[in-house]
């Protein structure tokens, strides 16, 4: 099902869901297994997707990207998700949290240095907000930047950076008033290779264990004034306006495992046979796969419409933190259900290595915790709609 009859889909948007599963199934699906059990960095292959376009969908060709729109982004996404999670959270960091925050915020110089680089899949970028006592509540963050003549002065550490260790830009948020609390958060682009700046520990994870993720650590790291993202005190504000973009790519990413879930748990009750039948003939096998397509179809829908109202906001400016949330919050939940339900479907070898049904499960949480929990997101959507800050 494409919901084609719902949404503008175009020729185009059929090419780039079709160049990214062909590439998703014949080079990420074989090693993803390899690649999570390393928890290596799969360097190979995200090159290769900057080279088909993948790594600045919605970049416009002028800064090194695709130049296509958020629907193209959402069905390339879903596509690498479903074979590996891991390639779906270093290309969404990379689309959503780097290159939409730098062509949404930055300066044209900026965007000729930075964005080109990241969105042409040459680099990588990174985007690191949370800290060890500073997630949720990002008004509390320690790292600070002191203005010093021409620079600033950065020191602190940022945890939970993907794509952390091999970034070659990362987008930061530092106070430079923590008086001020949210109000006192400025953005910096800062450049991996500076003085100051270090990877820190390596974050050992339950899932998505190939995309890289590190603390970062400064001391006393001078960053040069052209190197701010907008202006002193706009760091809260860019950094959640980057998240409702991004609350999209990880809807994308949760629908993606989902339906590589589903799909397998559809196979294996067709082909299982258990007290003389299939176990997809037993009612309560065939129930729990219905309620999966069901929930599945219903974040489908629930992602194209919040891409849709991303796509309105290029031309009227109107936010789309409402429709953003509400599709992250739902296809994460649905991704959990949907990998929780594969698992019981294969029995033993739902719990085994040598299937992929245990990985989806581990990948799948995730998207319930990053770029807002999904307490966040129901406080987000409560707030907006009862108009209660
Ligand atoms: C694998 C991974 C990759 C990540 N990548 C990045 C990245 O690239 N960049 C980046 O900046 N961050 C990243 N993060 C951090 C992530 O965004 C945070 O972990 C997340 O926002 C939650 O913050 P926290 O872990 O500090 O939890 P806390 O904020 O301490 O929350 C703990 C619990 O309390 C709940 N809670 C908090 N406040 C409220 C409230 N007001 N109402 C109800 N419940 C509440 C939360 O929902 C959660 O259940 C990543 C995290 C992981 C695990």
């Amino acid at each position: 099902m494409t919901s084609n009859g719902l949404f503008p889909f175009t020729d185009e948007h059929e090419m780039i869901r079709q160049a990214a599963r062909d590439f998703a199934q014949n080079e990420i699906a074989p090693i993803a297994a390899e690649f999570d059990e390393s928890g290596e960095f799969p360097s190979h292959t995200i090159m290769k997707m900057g080279e088909l376009g993948l790594m600045g969908i919605e970049v416009p060709e002028e800064y090194g990207g695709a130049g296509m729109d958020t629907l193209a982004y959402v069905l390339a996404l879903e596509e690498i998700s479903k074979a590996d999670a891991a390639h779906g959270t270093i290309m969404s960091v990379n689309n959503s949290l780097f290159c939409y925050g730098l062509l949404r915020f930055g300066t044209e110089a900026q965007k000729q240095k930075y964005l080109r680089a990241v969105a042409s899949g040459k680099h990588v970028g990174a985007y690191s907000l949370t800290e060890p006592m500073s997630g949720s509540d990002a008004g509390t963050m320690r790292t600070r930047a002191v203005r010093d003549g021409d620079c600033y002065v950065l020191n602190g550490r940022k945890s939970w950076v993907s794509s952390g260790p091999v970034a070659k830009y990362i987008v930061v948020f530092s106070m430079t008033a923590p008086e001020k609390k949210q109000r006192g958060i400025t953005a910096f682009i800062i450049e991996t290779d500076r003085p100051g700046f270090s990877v820190g520990k390596k974050e050992p994870k339950l899932g998505i264990r190939a995309s890289a993720t590190s603390e970062i650590l400064f001391e006393d790291c001078r960053v040069p004034v052209e190197n701010r993202l907008g202006e002193e005190g706009e760091g809260f504000k860019i950094a959640m306006a980057v998240l409702d973009a991004g609350r999209i790519g990880i809807a994308s990413q949760a629908l993606g495992i989902a339906e590589a879930a589903y799909e397998a748990s559809l196979e294996y009750a067709r082909q299982r046979e258990a007290f003389g039948q299939k176990i997809g003939e037993f009612q309560g096998i065939s129930f729990k796969l219905a309620d999966m397509k069901t929930r599945i179809e219903a974040a489908r829908l629930l992602i194209y419409s919040a891409a849709m109202a991303k796509e309105r906001s290029k031309k009227t400016g109107e936010r789309f933190t409402l429709e953003a949330s509400i599709a992250k919050l739902f296809a994460s939940e649905t991704a959990m259900f949907v990998t929780h339900a594969a698992v019981q479907i294969h029995g033993g070898m739902g719990y085994s290595k040598e299937l992929p049904i245990e990985r989806y499960f581990r990948d799948a949480k995730i998207t319930e915790i990053y770029e807002g929990t999904s307490e966040i997101q129901r406080l987000v959507i409560s707030r907006m709609e009862s108009g209660l800050r």
